[in-house]
């Protein structure tokens, strides 16, 4: 069986078969979170083919209950706090930047869910989404941080007495061949936005075949259009409003998530510097000297989890910026030209760095990211 691109759907649609608990995570500190992450490491490097999907990694993660973690307890999660959600998402990333990433797009669309009034829709959507039986992604990036130098909104949406009609596209949607809902983002002729959950089976949703990218091909990130499409009123999420994206919470731009993302990919790094320095004296210092950065940067995020900041998200996410470009390339410098290996994961975690230069990001932390490597103080 092949989905609409032409693709093995089995393989595909693993996540969706009903799955058994196997042990459910319970804290960030738990052991399971620790296995859990074990087999997603192992997993990590065969991530580099171009047909890659994250789809045995996601079953994985279902079955220890992480899908649970970013719930109320009222709708049948585990109701992290903002910190655990961050120690796990920090875990998560060490072991598998893909497989996190695509978590964080999926969550983004049940947070918005989950912060919304609609209520029967969260009675619809939020079980299966907490069994991993269906997956959802977000396709908001058009409302924040792309094609806003463009005159006409990439997506237009138009009410009517019963829904909305979407009609253009989403050019960056995570995920999108294995979506079965993709909470999606548009503007209405009078300059207001809307955003409601856009079920893919509909007619005339187009999901183009996702493009190889640099790094998270297995991502599976592409493109979805959305021609005159009708959505009943049932999935409106928000709006119309003048900003729908500060309304509820999830999928943020800006937030302290991506830093947590990219200090997480930091640290596999820096620990590869720090083991090669057990055998050659002249990496300890460097070892040492990222650490110490990655440490102060830990203590900036769980602040900002907390609640109680000692800087900006937008500085923080600046400074995990550098380190994990600085931490990457450190961890190619040392292993030398074993490093330059497409097998050794040092490459892979050059190219997966630069991804925060472009993911999510709000235009200061662009322009202090371009400063920087301009030598610009
Ligand atoms: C791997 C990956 C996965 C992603 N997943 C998702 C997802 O699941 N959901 C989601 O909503 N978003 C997602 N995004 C989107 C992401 O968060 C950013 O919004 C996106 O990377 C911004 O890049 P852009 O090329 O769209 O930006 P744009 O600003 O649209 O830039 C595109 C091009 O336009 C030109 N341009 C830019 N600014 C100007 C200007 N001022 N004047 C003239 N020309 C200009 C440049 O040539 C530039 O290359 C993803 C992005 C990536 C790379």
């Amino acid at each position: 069986m092949h989905d609409r691109i032409g693709r093995n759907v089995n393989f595909f649609h693993l996540m969706k078969k009903t799955l058994n608990t196997l042990t459910i995570v319970n804290s960030p500190d738990d052991s399971a979170l620790d296995e859990l992450c074990d087999r997603l490491r192992e997993k990590s490097s065969s991530l580099d083919q171009s047909d890659a999907w994250v789809g045995e990694q996601l079953s994985l993660c279902a079955q220890y209950g992480v899908f649970r973690w970013f719930v109320p307890q009222s709708l049948g999660g585990l109701g992290w706090t903002s910190s655990e959600v961050t120690a796990g998402y920090l875990k998560l990333a060490q072991a598998c930047l893909t497989t996190t990433f695509v978590i964080t797009q999926r969550t983004g669309a049940c947070s918005r869910i989950v912060s919304s009034d609609n209520h029967e829709l969260q009675k619809t959507l939020i079980p299966p989404l907490l069994d991993g039986s269906i997956f959802a992604t977000v396709g908001i990036s058009h409302l924040t941080t792309s094609r806003q130098h463009l005159q006409k909104p990439a997506m237009m949406v138009t009410p009517t007495d019963n829904g909305f009609i979407f009609d253009g596209f989403s050019p960056w949607v995570t995920g999108s061949p294995a979506a079965d809902f993709i909470v999606m983002g548009g503007v209405t002729d009078s300059d207001e936005q809307i955003m409601a959950v856009v079920p893919t089976e509909l007619e005339n949703v187009i999901v183009s075949r996702p493009p190889e990218l640099v790094a998270l091909t297995a991502s599976q990130t592409g493109q979805v259009s959305c021609q005159n499409v009708f959505v009943d009123q049932k999935y409106l999420i928000a709006g119309p409003l003048p900003n729908v994206m500060s309304s509820g919470v999830g999928a943020n731009t800006g937030g302290h998530q991506t830093s947590t993302l990219a200090l997480g990919l930091a640290k596999s790094a820096i620990d590869y510097v720090i083991q090669q320095a057990q055998s050659r004296d002249d990496l300890n210092k460097i070892g040492g000297e990222l650490l110490s950065q990655w440490e102060t940067l830990i203590d900036h995020l769980m602040a900002i989890a907390r609640g109680q900041p000692l800087c900006s998200n937008e500085e923080l996410r600046t400074s995990a910026n550098s380190l994990v470009l600085r931490a990457t390339q450190a961890s190619m410098s040392a292993a030398k030209g074993a490093g330059y290996l497409a097998t050794h994961p040092a490459g892979r975690w050059c190219r997966e760095a630069l991804f925060f230069l472009v993911w999510s990001c709000p235009r200061s932390v662009v322009d202090a990211n371009l400063c920087e490597l301009a030598g610009i103080q």
